[in-house]
C-alpha cells in the first residue's frame, strides 16, 4: 500500500504529538514545542485549561445530546450570554467554521425572499478570502488553489478587491444580496482590511438595502484584542461568522445575527444536528468565562504589540530575510523573502510551531494567553533560525 490510512490530504510534517500543556505541545519523543500555531487560532486558552476540561467533563456526565427538538439549560445560557457581549440579537450553532459561513450566506439570501427581494442572491467577496472548505465556502473563497479540480463551482459570488472600494461599487447590481468580508484575512497571508474600508463598506450596504456579513472564524473571538475585529471600525455587521477560538477546539461554530436578520428566518428554514449540542454549548460557556475576564482583551493587545514589536526589530536586523510583519493584536503574519513553509520547519526544529498559508506568509496566531517570556522565548527560535 502506498497511501496512509489516513487520508493523505493535508502536509503532515510527520511528528506525532501525544499532550498539550498550556502554550505547550509535547510530541512522542518527549520534545516540547512552544505553540504559536495553537491549532491554527483554535486553542485561544492553550491546552487543557483546567476550567475547559472541568467543564467538558462535567458535561459529559450529564448529557451529551438531545437534538433540537428540545432546549437546554447550556444553549438558552451561551446564546444569551453571547448576545449580551455583542452586537448580535441571536445565534445559530453548528460545530464548524465552514457551516457557520454556511448558515450566514443562507441567511443572507433567505432574508432577502423574506422581505420580498427574492431577486438578491448574489454575494460579493474578496481576493484571497477564505471561507472554509465545503462546496460554498470554496465558490466564496479567493484563492484558486482550493478550487483546483472541482470542475463548476456555485454561481453567486463576485469578487472583489480589498481595500478598493471602487471594485465593490461596480459589482453591486440589483441582484446583491450583501458583502461577505474577513476584517483580517487569515489564510490569505494576514491581510488586515482597512478600518475606513470596513465603514465604507457598511455604508454601502446601508444605501443599497444589503446586508454585510463579517467572517470571524480566525481573526475574531478576542485575538484581535476585542471580542470581534470589526468592532475596531466602529460598525456593526448584520451577520457574523464564528468559529476556531470559541470552543477553543472543541467542534463549535456560530452564526450571530441581528434582530433584522433573525427575525425573519423561519423555523425549519436552516438547520444541524450537532447544533447547540449541549457538550458544546457547556465548553463555549467556560471559554466565554475565560474570554470576558477582566484584563484579557488589553493582555491580548500588549502580548500582540510586543510580539509585532520584536518581529519588526529582526526585520530590521534582517532586511534580507523578513519581507514584511503585520497584524492586530495575536493575529499576526510574518512574510519572509525567502519560503514560508522551509522557515516553517526549521522553526519547528528548534521548538516552535507557527502556521503557514498558501500565500507564503507564516501565522503566528499564539494562544491568547501567553506571557511575555513566551514572546521573548518565540523571538529567540525565530532570530536563532534566521542566523543560520
Ligand atoms: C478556518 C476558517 C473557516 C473554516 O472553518 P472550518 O472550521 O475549517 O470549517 C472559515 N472562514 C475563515 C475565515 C477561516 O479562517
Amino acid at each position: 500500500m502506498s497511501i496512509t490510512s489516513y487520508l493523505p490530504i493535508y502536509r503532515r510534517s510527520g511528528i506525532r504529538m501525544v499532550r498539550g500543556e498550556g502554550v505547550q505541545l509535547i510530541d512522542d519523543t518527549g520534545k516540547r514545542y512552544l505553540d504559536f500555531a495553537a491549532g491554527i487560532a483554535v486553542n485561544a486558552f492553550g491546552h487543557c485549561h483546567p476550567h475547559l476540561v472541568d467543564a467538558l467533563q462535567q458535561q459529559a456526565g450529564t448529557l451529551w445530546h438531545c437534538s433540537n427538538q428540545f432546549t437546554t439549560p447550556e444553549l438558552e445560557r451561551f446564546s444569551a450570554r453571547l448576545v449580551e457581549a455583542s452586537f448580535a440579537d441571536s445565534v445559530f450553532f453548528c460545530s464548524s467554521g465552514a457551516e457557520a459561513v454556511e448558515a450566514g450566506i443562507k441567511f443572507m439570501r433567505r432574508y432577502h425572499y423574506e422581505t420580498g427581494a427574492p431577486y438578491r442572491h448574489r454575494v460579493i467577496t474578496f481576493d484571497r478570502g477564505f471561507h472554509g472548505r465545503t462546496y460554498g465556502g470554496i465558490s466564496a473563497g479567493g484563492n484558486d488553489s482550493a478550487r483546483t479540480g472541482f470542475g463548476q463551482l456555485l454561481n453567486g459570488f463576485d469578487r472583489a478587491l480589498l481595500n478598493d472600494i471602487g471594485t465593490v461599487k461596480e459589482l453591486i447590481n440589483k441582484n446583491t444580496a450583501g458583502i461577505l468580508i474577513e476584517p483580517i484575512q487569515g489564510e490569505g497571508g494576514v491581510q488586515v482590511a482597512e478600518l475606513d474600508f470596513l465603514q465604507a463598506l457598511r455604508a454601502l450596504c446601508d444605501a443599497e438595502g444589503i446586508l454585510l456579513m463579517c467572517d470571524e472564524v480566525q481573526c475574531g473571538y478576542g485575538r484581535p484584542g476585542q471580542l470581534f475585529a470589526f468592532e475596531r471600525a466602529g460598525i456593526t455587521p448584520d451577520i457574523v461568522s464564528s468559529a476556531k477560538g470559541i470552543g477553543n477546539g472543541f467542534p463549535l461554530g456560530a452564526t450571530l445575527v441581528t434582530e433584522r436578520v433573525g427575525s425573519v428566518l423561519p423555523a425549519g428554514s436552516h438547520g444541524s444536528t450537532y447544533g447547540s449540542n449541549p457538550l458544546a454549548m457547556a465548553v463555549g460557556n467556560a471559554v466565554l468565562d475565560l474570554m470576558l475576564a477582566d484584563g484579557l482583551f488589553a493582555h491580548v493587545e500588549a502580548m500582540g504589540n510586543a510580539l509585532q514589536d520584536g518581529l519588526k526589530q529582526l526585520q530590521a536586523r534582517y532586511p534580507e530575510k523578513i519581507r514584511d510583519v503585520r497584524g492586530v493584536g495575536l493575529m499576526v503574519g510574518l512574510e519572509p523573502t525567502g519560503n514560508a513553509r522551509v522557515l516553517a520547519t526549521q522553526l519547528l526544529e528548534r521548538g516552535l510551531t507557527t502556521s503557514p498559508t498558501v500565500t507564503n506568509v507564516l501565522r503566528l496566531v499564539p494562544p491568547l494567553i501567553i506571557e511575555p517570556s513566551h514572546v521573548t522565548e518565540a523571538l529567540g527560535i525565530i532570530e536563532a533560525t534566521l542566523k543560520q
